[in-house]
Parts: structure tokens; sequence; C-alpha cells
């Protein structure tokens, strides 16, 4: 059988990565957990968090995505991430995160009548997420 996985992750406007890998670590909302070539079929719901895999392209050193939300699904050998939002680690803009995660943590300080806490909170946890992630390369 082929022991090669195909990872293919995808956004509603870009398709972020489509690579033969080894391995694939996913944030699920339940935890983390990895997919190996020839794993069962699966479909999951997508956590906040980094996604990482292996592939020779860089000498099997994980190679490191922010993901947010979304799916994946594990076919015959075939990985598929849909994700409302995911960006190579070294492609997150860290300005932009540390903007969103202060705009969030004002939010949350204020405790207004008109903030939504839960929204606030998960943004805040995207831009901390991003901060950390973009810190792996
Ligand atoms: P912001 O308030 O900065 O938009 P957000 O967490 O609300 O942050 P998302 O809704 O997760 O943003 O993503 C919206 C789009 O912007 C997606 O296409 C996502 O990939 C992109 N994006 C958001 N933040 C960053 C970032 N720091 N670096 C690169 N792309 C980003």
């Amino acid at each position: 059988m082929d022991a090669t996985l195909h990872l293919e992750i995808v956004t509603p406007d870009r398709t972020v990565a489509s690579k033969p890998v080894s391995y694939v670590g996913v944030p699920g909302v339940e935890g983390e957990f990895g997919i190996l070539p020839n794993h069962v079929p699966l479909l999951s719901a997508l956590g906040i968090g980094d996604l990482y895999f292996r592939c020779e392209e860089k000498n099997n050193e994980p190679w490191h995505v922010f993901v947010s939300g979304g799916f994946v699904e594990v076919s015959g050998n075939r990985v598929t991430v849909l994700a409302e939002a995911a960006e190579l680690a070294e492609t997150i803009d860290i300005a932009r995160a540390n903007a969103a995660k202060e705009r969030a943590e004002a939010r949350l300080a204020a405790q207004g009548e008109n903030i939504d806490l839960d929204r606030a909170r998960l943004a805040l946890h995207r831009a901390v997420s991003r901060i950390s992630i973009a810190g792996l390369v």
C-alpha cells in the first residue's frame, strides 16, 4: 500500500498547502491527535491552534500552520483540512496578531453590556495562538 499521505489545507479563499507528508498533528476541538499513513477514515472538527506536518521538502522537520475552525477529513491516505482561517507560520503577520490581541484584551477588560464575551475570548485565543506559532519558526 502507498505509505505517503497527501495533505491539502484549504480556506474559503485559497489553498494554503498541498503536499505529500509523512505525519500530520491536528488541534482537534477535543484535543490534539496525530495522523500517520494508512489511518482509518475520520471526520473531526478543528479547534484553534497549531496544525503541523512533516514532509521531505523540509527534511521531516515540523512545518507549523495556524488553523482556526473547520474540519479535517482522512480518507484513503488523503488528509483534507477545510479551515475557516489558516496561515503557514512564516506568513503570520505578528503586528496584526498583536493588535488583535490588544483589542480583545481591551474588550474583555471593559466588560461592558455590549461586549460579546465569547467572541472576544475567541479573538484573544486566535491572536495568542498566532503569536505563539509565529515564534516557532
Ligand atoms: P483580525 O482582527 O486581525 O482580522 P481575526 O482573528 O479576527 O484577526 P480571522 O477571522 O481569524 O481574523 O481571519 C480573517 C482573515 O485574515 C483570514 O484570511 C486569516 O487568514 C487572515 N488573518 C488574520 N490575522 C492574521 C495574521 N495575524 N496574519 C496573517 N493572516 C491573518
